[in-house]
């Protein structure tokens, strides 16, 4: 008999490593909820990056400072980062660029704040922050960090899902009002709820404005968490961000879209933004600290390197195109039996639907459970509605597809049976809502 290891404070004493690999078995339930798993942007990831990432394991070199701009003789993960760094580069419109792998898109989102928040203060002048209502916590939480104290939040274009630019000026007019004349704006590619994207061209267009009427500086920062991994493939000339001069950092995360384990996220830069955060490193007389965190595995990048190398461009491309096709079938199914309303529809694996053929456009517990997908509210054509996001990832397949819309139908045909109910609206997340 195996014994069952059970928890009760810190073990007195070890048991055999076969007891620890019996209850190490994950079970099929927790991977990916059994193929059913869609609410979120997770997969399990790639073969080869798993392979990758095993092999790197024992090799945590990538610890302080950044490789991108070392002249150090690097070793074999070092180099990894760095090609990294400048393959995204590459396909984001930086020649030049500076970075490194983070932990994820939070603490790339917290870098970003905090290297303009001190190059602005440096120049010892008030900044302002610049979001959506849509833009992902992580800023709030680099807000809150950086204790920037004046943040705005700009209304969303009706339907559209991203950032009204016409009250973006507005807002920034009334900072010049103010004798502010430094901002942080956050333009995310991919919002998590609607996967729709800022439009960084335009955005790009009213600093420059900004900046030769008034001196108004604007650091853009993109957060492409999701977008990052996914755009470049179905829309190429719109992701060469940083050709847009005031873009001067963003964040993107392999862990999501680029089929990478946990945690690999990238932090990419202008030339030497880094410098604003730098410090030096007590234990190093060579090595400057310029990350937010510290100790780095070699694991994350050995895994990067591995799948981009791997997919490749055209790769990447055909796994999303296909994913993208698996989500039309889906949309076709539900659209022809008038089940669902198209929320947002971006260029991505993703969409955002309200199924307004259930009451108050709530899908039963049971299949909120097992596609782990969940309600939020969010403000449509002037009411306040309750809709879904379904993200088709590389595990789901036509046959879960095909599940889901008949368990739709099913639930659909069990609720048309029972006497209606008075409608009681339900708790929900905060509402999303342009101001
Ligand atoms: C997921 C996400 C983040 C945060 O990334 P983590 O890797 O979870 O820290 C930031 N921004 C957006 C748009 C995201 O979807």
């Amino acid at each position: 008999m195996m014994q069952v290891l059970q928890f009760s404070g810190f073990p007195e004493k070890g048991v055999e490593d076969e007891a620890i690999l019996q209850a190490l078995k994950p079970g099929s339930s927790s991977r990916n909820q059994g193929g059913t798993f869609m609410g979120y942007p997770q997969t399990t990831p790639h073969a080869v990056a798993i392979e990758a990432y095993l092999s790197y394991m024992e090799y945590n070199t990538n610890h302080v400072g950044v490789f991108t701009n070392s002249n150090r003789q690097l070793t074999a993960s070092q180099k990894m980062e760095s090609e990294v760094i400048a393959m995204l580069g590459d396909l984001y419109g930086l020649n030049e660029a500076d970075g490194y792998i983070t932990s994820g898109g939070t603490e790339g989102n917290i870098l970003g704040v905090w290297i303009a928040r001190n190059y602005f203060s440096a120049q010892k002048n008030t900044v302002a922050l610049m979001q959506s209502c849509l833009t992902h916590e992580s800023i709030q939480k680099a807000v809150d960090l950086t204790m920037i104290s004046h943040v705005e939040e700009i209304a969303l274009e009706d339907c559209h899902f991203r950032m009204d630019t016409r009250r973006l000026e507005e807002a920034i007019d009334n900072l010049i009002s103010h004798q502010i004349y430094h901002a942080i704006i956050i333009a995310t590619a991919g919002y998590t709820l609607t996967g729709t994207s800022d439009d960084i061209r335009e955005i790009n267009e009213i600093v420059i404005k900004f900046n030769k009427q008034y001196g108004f500086q604007g650091w853009i920062h993109i957060d492409a968490a999701i977008g990052g991994m996914v755009l470049p493939f179905r829309e190429q000339e719109n992701t060469r961000w940083f050709e847009c001069e005031h873009v001067m950092s963003m964040t993107v995360d392999p862990h999501k879209m680029g089929y990478i384990p946990y945690s690999a996220g990238v932090f990419m830069g202008r030339k030497n933004v880094l410098s604003w955060i730098e410090r030096n490193n007590q234990f190093s007389k060579t090595h400057v600290s310029n990350t937010l965190i510290g100790s780095r595995n070699g694991a994350a990048a050995a895994a990067c390197w591995a799948m981009f190398q791997h997919l490749g461009y055209s790769g990447y491309k055909g796994i999303l195109d296909d994913l993208i096709s698996k989500k039309e079938y889906l949309l076709g199914k539900l659209l022809q039996k008038h089940i669902a309303e198209v929320i947002s529809n971006p260029e991505t694996n993703m969409c955002c639907l309200s199924f307004n053929s259930f009451s108050n456009c709530l899908l039963p517990g049971r299949l909120e459970q097992k596609y782990a997908t969940r309600a939020f509210s969010i403000q449509y054509r002037g009411s306040v509605i309750n809709c879904y996001k379904l993200y088709i990832m590389p595990h789901i397949s036509y046959a879960t597809l095909d599940m889901l819309y008949e368990d739709i139908m099913e639930a659909l045909a069990e609720s048309s049976l029972k006497p209606s109910k008075s409608e009681v609206k339900p708790q929900h997340e905060k509402v999303i809502s342009p101001m």
